[in-house]
């Protein structure tokens, strides 16, 4: 790691004074490349974290980072922050906590007689390869890891860096699953509501790579923004070009709010798209989710989209976890 030079036990001036009172806090880093970004080192007590509920195809998780500097305006994660004494909207995007221990406990964790080799998903809190990872680098090590341990795993990203571990990944002796994010097909529209997310293009051609790896490559057509990307012409679109980059299944999934998250979003929405707030606010009048006639019709609307680009088997919701000796036939997630 470029860092690995500095000391770890100086904490930065100025670092936040909730932060320092988060247990393994070591120090907290701004650098030029980063601008306006301030990363924050700690040395994790865990790595895995249990997933409740059993409604998952997976039943652990890891999240090398809190906080994603892909600054999505919807998403879903913003809220964790607020339990470091941070804010939930320019926070999560630049206060970064690091863990920059993470591969090593992991390792310790897996090495425990009582784990049972559960699948372990990464990426579905925040982005496991956003900017932060090219310099810290955990990914390798937490892939070395699972692997080594004989774990099954998944990886979900919008990080075009995934390519750097391609080669790792395809040479594993377990299951593994990976699935790229990608819902806004116009770049001007995913600059202002996603600005920290690399091109659509990018995004394409990671999914090629990661087919020209060996690997299946779902993707996650999430979120479709009701009036701003669910015309049937747009769905067409963006449906047919994944097809050609050769994803093996599609989740499409409309936009959902929940409390922390809707004011941030909507707050984009009132500068971007006024005209549309009172539409949404009626949409969304009672609860995180679109109201049901709409998805309703979303799905019929998106079904045939599904069966023409070759993505209309029948729902097989672990499609992102996957034998990589076997990708299957192109399959929808829908
Ligand atoms: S890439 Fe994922 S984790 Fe990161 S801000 Fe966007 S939705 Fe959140």
């Amino acid at each position: 790691m470029r860092w690995a030079g500095q000391r770890i036990d100086a904490e930065m001036a100025g670092a936040l004074p909730g932060l320092q009172s988060i247990a393994g806090l070591v120090r907290s880093v701004t650098t030029p490349e980063f601008r306006g970004v301030t990363f924050h080192e700690v040395l994790a007590r865990s790595a895995l974290n249990s997933v409740p509920g059993g409604g998952l195809p997976f039943g652990w998780t890891v999240n090398p980072y809190r906080g994603c500097s892909h600054a999505c305006r919807y998403c879903f994660a913003r809220p964790t922050h607020t339990y470091l004494e941070l804010d939930q909207g320019l926070d999560f995007d630049r206060q970064i906590v690091v863990k920059t221990n993470v591969a090593e406990v992991l390792r310790r964790e897996l090495a425990r007689p009582s784990w049972a080799r559960e699948q372990v998903a990464l990426g579905t809190n925040t982005d496991p390869y956003q900017r932060a990872e090219g310099r810290y680098q955990l990914m390798p090590g937490i892939i070395a890891a699972l692997a080594g341990s004989g774990t099954p795993f998944s990886i979900l990203t919008k990080g075009t860096l995934l390519r750097r571990d391609l080669e790792q990944l395809s040479a594993v002796d377990v299951p593994v699953g990976i699935a790229v994010s990608l819902a806004l097909g116009d770049d001007e529209l995913r600059r202002r509501l996603e600005p920290g997310v690399p091109s659509v293009r990018g995004r394409l051609e990671l999914i090629r790579a990661v087919r020209a790896a060996g690997l299946p490559c779902g993707v996650m057509v999430a979120p479709i923004l009701p009036w701003l990307t669910d015309s049937a012409d747009q769905l067409d679109q963006l449906l047919g070009e994944l097809a050609a980059a050769g994803a093996t299944g599609v989740t499409p999934l409309v936009l959902h709010l929940r409390p922390g998250v809707r004011e941030w979003f909507m707050a984009w929405l009132a500068a971007d798209h006024p005209e549309l707030v009172a539409r949404y606010e009626s949409l969304y009048a009672h609860g995180a989710y679109a109201a049901p006639s709409f998805r309703k019709a979303f799905e019929q609307k998106v079904r045939p989209l599904l069966t023409k680009h070759g993505f209309a088997r029948p729902a097989y919701h672990r499609a992102v976890v996957r034998e990589k000796q076997a990708p299957p036939a192109q399959e929808a997630l829908f």
